[in-house]
């Protein structure tokens, strides 16, 4: 990646040449929150302490923007991270002034959630253990996973998981992308001494997989487990999966960090064809999927804007094509949730399908 000092010069005197790939100045349709713009605000930003701050939190991190740049700068891995200028000059986004005390709640509740419903199988120290999402419906999703993977194992032993015992169910993503990297650190040192007795640690969050394996270490954190996104872990047991009550149809939505961040592309798609009679792809995918709106916390600093850029990625397909949208992250799902899809997370159809 580089630099952030290179970064926003190339973008300072960029033509803004992939502005029509940003979903927030898109749904914003202003001058001030293009790539370019964001990118020279952090600049200037860094340079001196009276610029203003609030550009910065017109991100997802979507990485859309680098998809269209012929210098391969990184405006997401730059913006979000760069909002810890703004905290440092104690010009944060006055929507994020409570992040941390609202993570600790919420990945607390969610640790809780699932140590009550899958009591039996908390480890923390096992060859594989899942991490369920803080968002959404934490205990359904984590019951979900030992479902599927329980069936599987009575054919390939090696996909039974073990649920990972944690004090606070979340990798951290919503403190890295506030910009609270020193308590982001810490938070990191503290989960990896959690999972250190694992041999893999799995995770349903694309944003927190993305972090654990380059934020955890580049801030000094390394894991010890191997790090896995869900869909990685159950690819190699896609053709053994025992597919009883197949979905007719379905639209597959490629999450920004777990495609282009991850590049996880093929095995969601591979899961998803053994549970899926017909899968639809958007008109825009892979890498030039669009965004839902989720990430960077624009639906805390933007909730309209977040809503907007969630509706125009659902307006791109017909209905009448795909009745149901499969994703494979809880930001995903509650964004096209609320912009009127009717969603389904991938271990939901793959539970669906196994079952009966
Ligand atoms: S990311 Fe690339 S294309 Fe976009 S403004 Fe910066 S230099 Fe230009
Ligand atoms: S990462 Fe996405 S939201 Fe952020 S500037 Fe680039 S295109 Fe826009």
């Amino acid at each position: 990646m580089l630099d952030v000092k290179t970064a926003t010069d190339l973008c300072t005197f960029c033509p803004r040449l992939c502005s029509h790939t940003c979903p927030v100045s898109l749904a914003e349709a202003r001058e001030t929150v293009t790539p370019q713009a964001k990118m020279a605000q952090l600049g200037a930003l860094l340079r001196h302490a009276d610029a203003a701050a609030a550009p910065l939190y017109a991100c997802t991190g979507c990485g859309a923007c680098t998809e269209a740049c012929v210098h391969g700068v990184e405006p997401g891995r730059h913006l979000l991270p760069g909002r810890a200028r703004a905290e440092e000059l104690s010009a944060g986004h006055p929507a994020l002034h409570e992040v941390k005390q609202h993570h600790t709640q919420r990945a607390r509740a969610a640790t809780e959630a699932v140590r009550v419903a899958c009591a039996d199988r908390l480890t923390a120290a096992a060859p594989a253990a899942y991490l369920a999402s803080c968002l959404g419906s934490p205990a359904d999703e984590a019951r979900a996973v030992l479902r599927v993977t329980d069936r599987l194992a009575e054919i390939r032993p090696e996909a039974r998981l073990q649920i990972a015992a944690v004090e606070s169910g979340c990798g951290g993503y919503p403190l890295w992308a506030a910009g609270l990297l020193p308590e982001f650190r810490l938070y990191a040192e503290v989960f990896a001494r959690q999972v250190q007795e694992l041999g893999t640690l799995v995770l349903s969050c694309p944003s927190c997989t993305y972090l654990m394996r380059t934020q955890y270490p580049a801030h000094g954190v390394p894991l010890r487990p191997r790090v896995e996104h869900l869909t990685e872990f159950l690819l190699p047991f896609a053709e053994a999966l025992p597919v009883r009550r197949p979905v007719e149809r379905a639209a597959y939505h490629d999450p920004c960090y777990l495609g282009r961040h991850l590049q996880l592309y093929d095995p969601p798609r591979a899961l998803l064809s053994r549970a899926v009679e017909q899968v639809v792809e958007f008109p825009r995918r892979r890498e030039e999927a669009a965004c839902t709106g989720g990430g960077g916390l624009l639906p805390l600093t933007a909730p309209d804007t977040a809503r907007a850029v969630a509706k125009g990625r659902l307006a791109e397909l017909d209905p009448a094509a795909a009745p149901l949208v499969v994703t494979a992250c809880a930001s995903c799902r509650q964004q096209l949730g609320r912009a009127g899809a009717q969603v389904l997370d991938l271990i939901e159809v793959l539970d669906q399908a196994t079952s009966g």
